[in-house]
């Protein structure tokens, strides 16, 4: 059973935005389009795994998807994790293509395709502090539960192949296809409950409660000038991103769309991209609306958490207002 579902990467909700506020032709299109590919193509890769995962009782297992979980000063992230009463097991997924070799002596991946070799940081190696971490976070909860973990080529057409002495890749890397078999495997070795139902919802509920949304400075990471987005309240019909308020309504020049909370989904945009606050002055300057009025009724009217007096009043779009859908 579901407790966390599958859903799409927030890095590529960011840059998609990203994508939909550039110029078309700005220098750093191609890096972001490429960046985007890969992280689809993992995601894609997760969708493939959790037709496997369907098939468990949904009794038995609690599933989450992308739990990010603080550890000391850091964060680490899971792609899957399945809870039960007798243990817990992380899913690290790859979704790569060609042949895939695991070299035990210098601990990496290395890939070859079309004719290219190409080394990647050992996944084995990454799951395997994941199953420390969570070990980790679990105690320090008051919990005692084994984690294992699977790291799972979810392409099926991929070649894995490692030295005959390498225990550990032959033991932990599995096709989505043999997922299940080998999820049996730990069902068998670990068959005693550690905690009852009531307990193993508790951590469940944790778990949850203490998973964190990631945030990114895109901006500052592709190098890109808040000067260079272009501003104004998107279309949800045709994209144009220069609807002009009038009366209480959104109207779209180009395909003459007519919508009241056009500006919730750009407000998005903006906290995606620019900040995760704003003001009445800087909601003016990037959706263009001369009236402080007009801005301060559309703010009041989204109850949002704000700080500060009337006039220099901060107002907060936190997590809770970018998961809104509108
Ligand atoms: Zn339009």
């Amino acid at each position: 059973m579901y407790l966390k579902e599958l859903s799409k990467p927030i890095r590529a909700t960011f840059l998609e935005k990203l994508q939909q506020r550039l110029l078309e032709n700005h220098p750093k299109t191609l890096e972001i389009q490429q960046d985007l590919i890969r992280i689809l193509a993992g995601y894609k890769g997760e969708k493939a795994v959790s037709y496997y995962l369907d098939f468990l009782p949904d009794k038995d297992f609690f599933i989450f998807h992308s739990l990010r979980l603080p550890s000391k000063n850091h964060f680490f992230q899971i792609d899957f994790l399945l809870l039960t009463s007798r243990f817990a097991l992380i899913l690290e997924c790859k979704n790569f293509f060609g042949t895939l070799y695991f070299d035990e002596s210098f601990k990496q991946l290395i890939r070859t395709a079309n004719d290219k070799e190409e080394g990647f940081q050992d996944p084995l190696s990454q799951a395997k502090w994941h199953q420390q971490q969570l070990t980790n976070w679990l105690r320090s909860n008051g919990f005692n539960l084994p984690v294992d973990y699977y790291v799972v080529i979810s392409n099926p057409s991929t070649i894995i192949k490692t030295s005959p002495q390498n225990k550990q890749a032959l033991n932990k890397v599995v096709h989505g296809h043999s997922l299940l078999e080998r999820i049996d495997e730990v069902n068998h070795t670990c068959k005693n409950p550690l905690y009852d139902e009531k307990t193993t919802r508790k951590i469940s509920r944790l778990l949850l409660k203490r998973t964190t949304q990631e945030s990114f400075d895109l901006l500052k990471k592709y190098g890109i000038k808040e000067e260079e987005l272009l501003t104004g309240v998107r279309c949800p019909a045709c994209g144009n991103i220069r609807m002009i308020h009038h009366y209480g309504t959104w109207k779209c020049p180009k395909c003459q769309l007519k919508c009241k909370d056009a500006h919730l989904e750009s407000l998005k945009d903006y906290s995606f991209l620019v900040k995760p606050t704003i003001t009445n002055q800087e909601f003016r300057k990037f959706f263009h609306i001369h009236s402080p009025d007009v801005v301060n009724y559309l703010l009041k009217s989204m109850n949002l958490p704000h700080s500060g007096s009337t006039k220099g009043r901060v107002y907060y779009l936190n997590e809770e207002f970018r998961n809104f859908r509108a």
